[in-house]
This record gives structure tokens, sequence and C-alpha cells, in this order.
């Protein structure tokens, strides 16, 4: 699985070693299916520095010292592997970006999911996308106004990548557990005190399970023993059937909208 937290583990990753690094080449296999013309990204990227990596919802964007920005959207199938020549991950990569010795390997990215854009464009990009979760701009008042005119089920609004970007059906059920909120819980009905409950919830559940590598299934490096250490720390999400952590009633499963939601029927309430 591939949420918020799992992102931005591999972001931090990705910081630690490529910040202030130059990249000395890049490999796209299938071009033609990502539109992209190689040679022409090689005149800006070979040679530029990486300043940093940010997280924006789902996409990681390289931000290149010649002010264009490099971006990877991960989708639900996509991982990182940070490896070498040898060391290259079982399935086929479809972009490499190379650091000397050591690459950089995206494998399972969709078309269109890497870019090369300058700063403008990058925020024409983002302008239309959900809030990030973690924005520090995304005020409790801002993220309340997000949800305003919304009539559906609170679960499947936190789902809505137009009102938020990057939270996924796992993060859905653990935020609302955290929260004591039922997952059809209906906006219209929802309080203020609820709101700033769901807040904080989602502040929490997401900050702890990026400290604990999140809950990707594969690791981003030979070496990396932190991925999926959240995978533990669920606690209702995929859990049907097991006690409640907080009371020991078992856990319930409901379909809504053909997703699953995972929640305890006696903990979380309807506001
Ligand atoms: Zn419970």
């Amino acid at each position: 699985m591939l949420e918020l937290p799992e992102l931005d583990h591999v972001r931090g990753a990705l910081t630690n070693r490529f910040a202030g690094a130059p990249i000395t080449g890049i490999e796209v296999t299938n071009s033609k299916t990502f539109q992209v013309n190689v040679d022409e990204w090689r005149k800006d990227i070979v040679g530029a520095v990486v300043w940093f990596i940010e997280r924006r919802g789902k996409h990681l964007l390289f931000h290149l010292d010649n002010g264009k920005r490099l971006i990877l959207h991960l989708t639900q199938a996509a991982y990182l592997y940070i490896g070498s020549a040898e060391d290259a991950p079982d399935k086929t990569a479809q972009v490499q970006i190379k650091f000397g010795e050591r690459f950089v390997y995206a494998v399972g990215l969709r078309s269109e999911s890497i870019k090369l854009l300058s700063v403008r464009e990058v925020e024409e990009m983002f302008s239309e996308l959900g809030a990030d979760p973690l924005d520090k701009k995304l005020t409790l008042n801002r993220f309340i106004d997000r949800f305003a005119k919304k009539r559906s089920s609170i679960r499947q609004a936190l789902l809505d990548t137009s009102i938020l970007n990057a939270i996924g059906s796992a993060y859905a059920d653990e935020i609302l557990f955290r929260a004591g909120l039922l997952p059809d819980a209906k906006i219209p009905l929802l309080e203020k005190e609820t709101w700033e409950r769901l807040y904080e919830a989602m502040h929490n559940v997401l900050q702890e399970a990026i400290s604990y590598g999140g809950a990707g299934d594969y690791p981003f490096a030979a070496d990396d023993q932190l991925t999926g250490g959240y995978i533990s720390k669920f606690k209702v999400y995929n859990r049907e059937g097991e006690p409640c952590p907080t009371c020991g009633a078992a856990i319930l499963k409901l379909e809504q909208s053909g997703r699953k939601a995972y929640y305890c029927g006696t903990c979380q309430k309807d506001k």
C-alpha cells in the first residue's frame, strides 16, 4: 500500500542520500508511453544538483538547482528503490535517475507519472489538487472549510483527493478510529468539537505512521529495515474480527461505495 506516510518515508530516505548531489544521468524505458523526450530532458537534468526532495500528496518533487522540478507521481502499485547497476529491483523500472554509482529506480509508474516542470507549472498543477493533510497552511478552520457543502459520509470525503490529497483506505480507517468517529458519520451533522478531534487524529496518525516507516510493501534499499514498521500498529485497518485495542469488541467491516471500511462499533460514534 502507498499513502501519505509511505511516500513521506521514502522522501526522507531520498533526501538523506541525495540532497546536494548532482544527477549524472536519467533513463526512461518506453519513453513514448511516458510522453517524455529523454534527450531534451537530459539537457536540463544531467549535471543539475538536487537541492532537496519535497512530497506533495502522492508526488515527489526533486528540486533542481536550475529551477526545474523533476516530479514522480507514485500511484498504488508504484515504488522506488535505491540501488546500483548490480543492485536493481526485481521488477522492471521505467525510470532510473543516476547519481554516479547510485541509482534511484522507479517501478510501476503509470503514463504521465513523470514530469519535468518549471516552478510556475508546478503551482498550476497543484492548484487543482486537494490540500496536503500535513501542509502547515492547512489550519483547523481551513480543514473544516474544505468539507463545507459536502453531504457524504466522512470517510468518503477523507478519500476524496479534491479535498485532501493522499489519504487512502488504511489511514482513513485509522484516523476515524483515533477520532472516535464512525466511517458513515454524516458531514452536515459534525460539530466543531468533532472536527477538532478529527484534525488532531489525522496529524497524530500520519506523523506516527511516518515515524514507524509507514506500511509499504517494498523496502526502498537493500539495507532498509524500517519500511513496513507501521503494519503491526494498525488498530482497525484489515483487522475484522480481532478485538478492538481499546474496548475489546470485535472489529467490524462495512462496504462503502465498493470499498471496505474497518471500525469499532463501540468506540466510534456518529458525531
Ligand atoms: Zn472499541
